[in-house]
């Protein structure tokens, strides 16, 4: 492992709390080191208090902040004295101990400092660094790991076997150092758990845990352990949606709310979950204890979720007597399924819980294969990581959550999503929790956002081909589609009908009423599968009820298409899809209005164009946001029983009052 110390950037970090910001930030910035909250690390200071007396303090990092991004507001003031006695006691309960932490900090509106605060301040050092790496935990978990760790590290590190992280380890610690510790000590190795380093400046800590890790890594690389071969696998070809659609809806059940399923098929993921042993191997459990919370013990192999709970029933009768108070069984849903044609399926209740599943499972699988090829992959036993998944201290965390916004777990999809009322619904639908699929004819949509809940995929509409593989890919990403909003159009000007020319005639119709068809009849077997059922707006136009001169074409198409959502409110209400109509007027922020048409539309009615703008019964200005607002609540509870209806949203229009 390369050491990434570099001493100009270091210079750049003056003191030992800016030396602490810039070393964490090297661990985490490898994933194999430090995963999404995982690690932690601190210093120890004197800080003169409200008194003027000196007093030692720990800087340890608290909860919610990444290493890999951490700044100095990152970081918990704890009292030295306070927590030096709480590792005298003999017992206490860890709720009680996070409450200690919390209240001995000297600045109350820090972030809650590590629950492993107490075995920072017992280590005898200034800087600790604490690492989860993958390369240790593959050999800890072989068999005769604890030889081999003893036998890698030496008089270098001071080897304790697995306890679980709490009061009980701080406790452990308490009673080792200082004297375990010799001069040649430089860290400790925490069975199934992970790495501790320390030093007494932030370059000699992280540069210690460089070493640590590089030790096991070469003991993996010294027995072809380091290189994974994964297990040779085809990738299918054919469509697989429906099927994937009907497994979340089912899986969705079992959570008890709608589900983000992404599959991710490339060659570790179709290799690990085809492989002849994938049935063994998967399931002992998870890589390090604190994985489970969001992955759970084992995953799901093949699709059979009912054998699925019936197993996940029995672990949770089976030990949850081991926690005080018997705690309510969380849900039976698996978090990782793994099956011989789809993959890897990273699975959470938002598209950002799906993608830290994906991560942490890619490093689970690196991990076991590394140990396979030691001898054989040995979890922690089934008790001990369902003491983390029951702790106390993790549920009281999930009990704190706060509201959950309407479509959490929920997929939608927009065409013509780049620009316009198109992007303003995809705004309004990632902001009531859904995970949102945008189409667009312009490359741009690719990368017009980079969050996990949002995929921008490029296609003409006007290509069935195309169509088809981008609902495909949108399955792919998020398990299903629960809610579609029809939104792409061109309006190419005012033409009379003597002068459209039957080309034009046809383009019109093939963007605005064709591909809507095609759209309706590809996603229909998909909404019928949405856990909530599934919903879909039409964004119609003015010119449904009240045409206008020159736009025969858009005019036509406009009010074959409200037709046509007609036709499928009636055809759909059976399989609870629900299909409405928004008809928005004069909407100037979208690409439709150029500013010659504006100006010429303003000159039809001998009005100015500011006055134009506002050319409705209330006299507001009507928006894209405005328009994206009423077809997201469309789609949420408050219209739960209403299907083939059409609402304005045009400030109110005399030609259709
Ligand atoms: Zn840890």
């Amino acid at each position: 492992m390369r050491n990434l110390w570099n001493s100009a950037d270091a210079a750049g970090f003056p003191g030992d709390l800016a030396q602490r910001v810039y070393s964490s930030r090297l661990l985490g910035r490898d994933p194999s080191l430090v995963l999404h909250g995982g690690g932690n690390t601190s210093v120890k200071t004197v800080e003169r208090n409200v008194f003027g007396e000196d007093e030692p303090i720990l800087r340890v990092k608290g909860s919610g902040w990444d290493l890999a991004t951490i700044e100095a507001a990152g970081f918990s003031p704890c009292r030295m004295g306070h927590l030096l006695r709480l590792a005298g006691l003999d017992s206490l309960p860890d709720l009680r101990m996070a409450a200690e932490l919390r209240g001995c900090m000297t600045d109350p509106a820090a972030p809650a400092p590590s629950v492993e605060a107490i075995l920072h301040a017992v280590l005898p050092a200034r800087f600790v660094d604490h690492t989860h790496a993958d390369a240790l935990i593959s050999v800890s978990n072989s068999p005769g790991g604890l030889e081999r760790v003893r036998g890698i590290y030496g008089e270098l590190a001071v080897v304790v076997p697995y306890v679980m992280p709490g009061f009980k380890l701080a406790r452990l610690f308490a009673g080792l150092f200082p004297a375990a510790a010799s001069e040649a000590t430089i860290g400790v190795v925490l069975m199934n758990h992970g790495l501790i380093s320390f030093g007494s400046t932030a370059e000699e800590s992280y540069s210690r845990m460089i070493t640590l890790v590089t030790r096991a890594e070469d003991y993996l690389a010294g027995r072809g352990a380091w290189e994974v071969r994964w297990p040779p696998a085809k990738a299918t070809s054919r469509p697989v949606r429906i099927e994937f659609a009907a497994f979340r809806r089912d899986l969705s059940a079992l959570m008890g709310a709608p589900a983000i399923l992404s599959r991710h098929g490339d060659g570790p993921c179709m290799g690990f979950a085809s492989g002849p042993d994938v049935a063994r191997i998967s399931q002992q459990g998870p890589a390090t204890p604190d994985h489970v919370i969001r992955t759970k013990r084992v995953p799901l192999v093949g699709r059979d979720l009912a054998a699925y709970r019936s197993g996940y029933e029995a672990y949770f009768r089976e030990w949850e007597d081991r926690a005080a108070p018997r705690p309510a069984m969380l849900d039976p849903a698996p978090r990782v399924v793994l099956d011989p044609e789809w993959g890897m399926v990273a699975v959470g209740r938002t598209a950002g819980d799906a993608a830290i599943v994906n991560d942490l499972y890619r490093h689970t699988m690196d991990v076991i294969m590394r140990s396979e090829a030691l001898g054989g992959w040995e979890a922690l036993a089934p008790g001990d990581i369902f003491d983390c998944e029951y702790w106390d201290l993790e549920q009281s965390k999930l009990r704190r959550a706060g509201p959950v916004p309407p479509f959490l777990g929920e997929v939608a999809l927009v065409t013509g999503a780049a620009s316009g009322i198109g992007r303003a619904c995809v705004d309004s639908l990632l902001r009531r929790g859904a995970a949102v699929v945008g189409l667009d004819v312009n490359p741009a949509i690719a990368g017009m956002l980079v969050r996990p809940d949002f995929r921008g995929i490029a296609c003409d509409l006007t290509r069935e081909a195309d169509v088809s593989s981008a609902i495909e890919e949108a399955v792919r990403a998020f398990g299903g589609l629960d809610m579609l909003v029809l939104n792409a159009g061109i309006f190419p000007g005012g033409k009379r009908i003597g002068e459209l020319d039957s080309g034009l005639w046809r383009r019109i119709m093939a963007v605005n009423l064709d591909a809507s068809f095609v759209m309706l009849r590809e996603c229909h077997p998909l909404l019928r599968l949405a856990p909530r059922g599934g919903r879909v707006v039409v964004i119609g136009s003015k010119n449904v009820a009240a045409p206008g001169p020159g736009a025969a074409a858009y005019s036509a198409s406009k009010a074959a298409v409200n037709q046509l959502m007609r036709v499928a409110a009636l055809e759909w209400g059976q399989d609870h899809v629900r299909i409405n109509t928004v008809h928005p007027n004069m909407v100037f922020d979208t690409a439709l209005w150029t500013r010659e048409i504006l100006e010429s539309r303003a000159r039809h009615y001998g009005i100015t164009v500011e006055a134009y703008r506002t050319n409705n019964l209330l006299r507001v200005e009507v928006t894209s946001r405005d328009v994206a607002e009423v077809a997201a609540e469309l789609c949420g509870p408050l219209f739960a029983k209403t299907t083939g209806a059409q609402v304005p949203v045009d400030g109110g229009t005399e030609r259709i009052i």
